[in-house]
């Protein structure tokens, strides 16, 4: 076993020990293995212990890493901050987008996404704590953008996305991930999209406490693949 095959393992029984405690079932929580600032190897490696969908932040680097390993029956995600000049490498080449906060770059994707690939899977990023400086769409703003985005044609719709500022302490990660979890149940009621299931939170240093607030989709990086 390769050290990333064991990484991966542990992270497996955390999420699968994360789930138990919340009493909830094992396979409601994806894992999404972050591979940004590895190579091609290490993604070769994780597939070769079971995973299949990597996220990648910094698109041209997602998209050498992609064509490197076009053989492998990989799924892609984008996590990162999407500029409009990139929003074409993004509807080519990934199979989902996490980290959309803007109604331009939306559209953008919608009209960029190849008619032979089936509809990008669409993640709005939201914006639970911070600052106005913050990346993520305000709360506020979050049902107009939804319902917007929800007609474009070659997108689907799947979910919110949030990277809460740090906190200490399981209680208070879980506070916080809760404002995320509540958001989501209320758009999944005024939306009424069978699709919108997706709520992706939680990282190395918080899945734990992501999970026991509802999240369906962890990002990890560090422990899988070791410190950046
Ligand atoms: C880097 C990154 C992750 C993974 O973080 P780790 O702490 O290494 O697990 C998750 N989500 C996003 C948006 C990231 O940029």
């Amino acid at each position: 076993m390769t050290l990333i095959a064991d990484n991966l393992r542990v992270v497996l029984d955390r999420i699968h020990h994360a789930c138990q405690a919340s009493g909830r079932s094992p396979d409601s929580v994806r894992l999404l293995a972050v591979s940004k600032t590895f190579g091609p190897e290490a993604v070769r490696q994780a597939h070769a212990a079971g995973q299949i969908a990597f996220g990648e932040n910094y698109i041209q680097e997602a998209v050498d890493k992609i064509a490197a390993l076009r053989a492998l029956p990989l799924e892609w995600h984008c996590i990162g901050p999407i500029q409009s000049n990139k929003t074409r490498l993004v509807a080519e080449h990934f199979d989902w987008v996490h980290s959309v906060d803007r109604l331009k770059i939306a559209q953008r994707l919608s009209e960029q996404r190849p008619p032979h690939l089936p509809p990008l899977q669409l993640c709005l990023q939201v914006n639970t704590d911070g600052g106005p400086t913050k990346s993520g769409v305000r709360p506020e703003e979050l049902l107009a953008l939804a319902r917007a985005v929800a007609a474009l044609p070659r997108l689907e719709l799947r979910g919110l996305m949030t990277i809460p500022d740090p906190v200490e302490g399981f209680a208070a990660q879980v506070a916080l991930h809760q404002r995320a979890t509540d958001l989501f149940g209320s758009l999944q009621s005024a939306l009424g999209l069978p699709s919108f299931d997706t709520l992706s939170m939680g990282m190395t240093a918080d899945l734990e406490a992501a999970i026991a607030a509802g999240s369906t989709m962890v990002r990890v990086g560090t422990a899988i693949f070791g410190k950046r």
